[in-house]
């Protein structure tokens, strides 16, 4: 069954999970990615924080439990999704090592390609894309991640991006270069330009 839909799809399902502060890069690499899968005809779809804490978990805060499970469902879902032969992208926190050691044994070791959007803590801060640090440093939010909940950097994952010295299109083609392997069964000079 599996290999049915691997052939029908032409495609390897996996799941490629980025993880870094809030406003590292995650959602922007994540949608950037996204783009050229669906340019080169991969079916994929994309998993972000933001959007799954509207939705499927409304319900939860920013907790180390709340954290957890917001991290076991996303990964119970991109199970499904994987089991359906369909590439995701995850852009999730997903602060320690415990939380994406969890999504790694649900998801299973070999479907999980690990990005680390490793943009310093001052670089996010000054980004603040949503102005989430400035309250955060104000006592407005509690349990933010980098300021007042702690953030791991992933000990393993298998790109490690440096978004302050490269920008947004470099990080893709770095992104690329090592996914396409895991996820074409054409060769590179075969899939769709
Ligand atoms: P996150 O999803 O991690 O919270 P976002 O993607 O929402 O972060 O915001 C990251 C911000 O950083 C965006 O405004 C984006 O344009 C900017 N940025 C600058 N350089 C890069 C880069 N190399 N990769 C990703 N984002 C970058």
């Amino acid at each position: 069954m599996k290999q049915v839909k691997r052939e029908t799809l032409q495609q390897r399902a996996k799941v490629i999970w980025f993880t870094g502060l809030s406003g590292a890069g995650k959602s922007t690499l994540a949608n950037e990615l996204g783009k050229k899968l669906l340019d080169k005809s991969f079916l994929c779809t994309l998993l972000d924080g933001d959007s799954i804490r509207k939705g499927v978990n409304f319900d939860l805060g920013y907790n180390e439990s709340d954290r957890k499970e917001n991290i076991r469902r996303v990964s119970e879902i991109s199970k499904l999704f994987i089991d359906t032969g369909v590439i995701v992208i995850s852009a999730f926190i997903s602060p320690t090592e415990e939380i994406r050691n969890l999504a790694k044994e649900i998801i299973g070791k070999d479907n999980f390609i690990e990005i680390f959007v490793n943009t310093p803590l001052d670089v996010c801060e000054k980004r603040d894309v949503k102005g989430l640090y400035k309250k955060a440093r104000q006592g407005d939010l509690k349990n933010f991640t980098g300021i007042s909940s702690p953030f791991e950097p992933p000990l393993n994952s298998e790109i490690n991006l440096d978004t302050n010295n490269k920008n947004v299109a470099e990080c893709v083609d770095e992104i690329w270069d090592l996914v396409w392997s895991q996820i074409a069964l054409l060769p590179k000079d075969q899939l769709a330009v």
